[in-house]
This record gives C-alpha cells, structure tokens and sequence, in this order.
C-alpha cells in the first residue's frame, strides 16, 4: 500500500491527528510491543522525546492497550504509573546495538552521559567512547 493508494489516504485521514506525530513511526526496527523478558527501554526511551506523549498516553488509558504507549509498559498504566522514570530495572541487560540506541536518544533528549549511564547500567566514561565511536563513524559515512 504506498502513501498514494486511495486506501492508505482514507486510513491516514481516520486516523486521530496526534497520530501522524508519532515518533515511534520513525522507528520501525523499535520492538513497542515487548514479550516477556524482552526490554521496553528501547521503546520508552523514544516516547521520552515524543510530542505528543500524552495524547498516546492517554489512548491507551481510554484504549486498555497493551505493550508501550507514551513513555509506559501496560504494566506501569496497571499500576498508575504515568510517569515511571526511564531506569534500568536490576538484572536487565542491554546488547551493544540497545546500548547505543539509547544512549542517542537520550542524548538527543538532553541528558547528560551520567544519567545515560545510570540508564543503561554503563559508566560515564564508557558512554562518552560509545557516542564519541557512533559520531565518528557518521561523520566518515557522511564524507564518503
Ligand atoms: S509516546 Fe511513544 S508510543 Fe506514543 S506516539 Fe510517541 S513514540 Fe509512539
């Protein structure tokens, strides 16, 4: 179905307006619907710098929906967390690529490399090698 498909233009006109700001639209590859044992960090850590964060939140409250909705897991809404701080919870282990996927968006959400450590269960220093490594990488692929 491409953007130009009659079917597509009636489905996006459906759809409530806050919807096309939707952050997590640019984020395909972002798993929004966590299994069990699976981190919703990733997630919640895009919904962190989401415009229209409460909007979805409150969809999902109207909705009863499941997996990651404005910066919460079904399991936060079910115990009246709205707000829930976005911290690494014990045991929770990151890959590299979970790592550095967090690390940019909370960088791009302004906060500092002492708050994404804490997050992702890293050090400062540690941080600032990995956002240092991804910036030069990207200035490489942009020159080449
Ligand atoms: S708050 Fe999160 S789930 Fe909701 S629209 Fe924004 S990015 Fe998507």
């Amino acid at each position: 179905m491409s953007a130009d498909d009659p079917l597509a233009q009636l489905l996006n006109w459906l759809q409530p307006a806050w919807q096309r700001d939707a952050l997590c639209r640019e984020h395909p590859d972002v798993n929004f619907f966590p299994e069990r044992g699976e981190s919703p960090i990733p997630a919640r850590a895009i919904c962190a710098r989401c415009t229209v964060r409460t909007e979805c939140l409150q969809a999902a409250l109207d909705g009863d929906e499941l997996g990651v909705w404005g910066g919460t897991t079904r399991q936060n809404r079910d115990a009246g967390e709205l707000d829930p701080p976005l911290k690494i919870t014990a045991g929770t282990r990151y890959t590299k690529t979970e790592r550095l996927r967090i690390a940019l968006e909370m960088r791009a959400a302004g906060h500092n490399r002492w708050k994404i450590a804490r997050t992702i269960g890293s050090s400062p220093a540690a941080v600032k090698n990995l956002l240092h490594r991804h910036d030069t990488a990207e200035r490489e692929r942009l020159a080449s």
